[in-house]
């Protein structure tokens, strides 16, 4: 009798110290954009609740005439453009190129800088990535010993704010990866790459990376002269399929590109090798399209005209031939006076050139990104049931999408992280296990 008085005593006292389970906010959204159509709702109210023993948060209500319960804290943006968060489909958090001390080149980082000093970066750059609105990011390899997986945790267990993270591992290639061995110390690529030529290589490497904690596989298809044959190809998405998981191909020539695509690779990643046969062929297949359009202003080289239009061009033929297309960028490079997040927009100038409407670039942006993402049942539109990633902006993005370059409001996971232009994120920061230990 006495131990179960105890244990009542004990689970009231516990139960006082939750204000916080399950709290609730109102969001007064002046302009509420549907980005899957165009459609604008105003003076919406949105309530959401965050779940402070799970990490998890979903939206409760959405509606004109919402009754906002006592006690609910008020978000006022009913001068402002609401939307759920941005994606960018092709990033690498764990990495910054740069001129100094390594001329563009990566040896150096992979040389000097521990994988736990990356995974300190990526947490940087992802925390600057949602700063600019960009509430998931699919981050494709190039970060040590699983920085990746090691970010991702540390966002899913609450212990810092970032983007949702689908990470891919360390990214599978032929011997050399995307690199050049040195035979005096062979296996210099790793751990940047991993090696596979074989079969057996191919299995045993997205195993691997499955069971280090990769959402999904990223393979060099074609980055050195024996480039992976299409039967290969297939084997790496059976195997990814056989954990549920998609392959993403970073493709630069136009043999790999074929190859990847008759093998039924989940995306094609960079624009470089793409034209308007190949298009046809994603198109029908349903194959998404990472392009990475670097603007015209290539902050790390010059860009000659002629590959400007080109990549303009062909942007413009992809969109109007179906393909499914993926805003993403590989801003993994350091310009003075650039963020990662305010970098990351800039790659709206190669869209905007291409003459896509507002309305398909900001579609691209969230909803076909939600889809890349396989988040889409669950994060990214804002819908009742969904959790809560919100941003807003000051301007409307359907008239004039550069707006999208001033993202004065990001919720993630019903919590705050920026308000009125400002990052104020120490909601996101718990020390304890607070939704759980090992994720994985
Ligand atoms: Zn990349």
């Amino acid at each position: 009798m006495k131990r179960r008085i105890s244990i009542s005593l004990v689970l009231i006292l516990f139960l006082g110290y939750l204000p916080a389970f399950g709290q609730q906010s109102a969001i007064k959204a002046g302009h509420l954009i549907d980005t899957a159509t165009g459609k604008v709702l105003d003076n919406q109210i949105i309530l959401v609740e965050k779940n402070e023993m799970t990490g998890r948060s979903s939206i409760l209500e959405i509606g004109p005439n919402v009754s906002i319960p006592d006690g609910v804290r008020v978000i006022d943006l009913s001068d402002q453009w609401v939307m759920g968060g941005l994606v960018d489909a092709h990033d690498h958090l764990a990495i910054t190129y740069k001129e100094e001390p390594e001329s563009w080149f990566y040896y150096m980082t992979i040389i000097m800088d521990s994988t736990p000093l990356r995974a300190i970066q990526a947490m940087s750059t992802g925390f600057q990535k949602l700063a600019s609105g960009f509430t998931i990011v699919r981050d494709l390899g190039n970060n040590g010993l699983y920085a990746d997986t090691a970010l991702r945790q540390a966002i899913e267990m609450g212990w810092v704010p970032g983007p949702t993270i689908i990470n891919s591992g360390i990214i599978i290639g032929a011997f050399g990866g995307q690199l050049y061995e040195t035979p005096e110390r062979e296996d210099t690529v790793y751990p940047e790459y991993l090696n596979a030529d074989t079969n057996d290589e191919i299995v045993k490497a997205i195993r691997r990376n499955i069971h280090y904690g990769a959402k999904v596989i990223k393979v060099c298809v074609d980055c050195q002269a024996y480039p992976y044959t299409t039967d290969q190809l297939k084997l790496f998405v059976s195997e990814a399929a056989n954990a549920g998981q998609k392959v993403s191909g970073h493709v630069q020539t136009r043999e790999g590109a074929r190859r990847a695509i008759e093998a039924g690779l989940w995306s094609l990643d960079h624009d470089n090798a793409l034209d308007a046969e190949l298009h046809s062929m994603m198109a029908k297949k349903g194959i998404w399209r990472v392009g990475t359009e670097t603007p015209k202003a290539d902050f790390m080289r010059p860009m000659s005209e002629e590959r400007w239009n080109k990549r303009v061009e062909m942007l413009r033929d992809a969109f109007d031939q179906g393909v499914k297309l993926a805003f993403s960028t590989d801003a993994d490079y350091y310009i003075p006076g650039l963020n990662r997040g305010e970098l990351t927009i800039e790659f709206l100038r190669t869209w905007i050139a291409a003459d896509i409407p507002n309305k398909e670039i900001l579609k691209v942006m969230t909803t076909n990104g939600y889809e890349i993402s396989e988040t889409q049942d669950a994060r990214g539109p804002v819908k009742v049931g969904f959790a809560a990633d919100i941003i807003a902006t000051a301007a409307n993005p359907l008239e004039d999408i550069n707006a999208l370059r001033d993202v004065r409001f990001v919720m993630k996971d019903g919590r705050v992280f920026k308000q009125d232009g400002v990052v104020n994120a120490l909601d996101f920061f718990h020390n304890g296990p607070v939704y759980g230990w090992r994720k994985r």
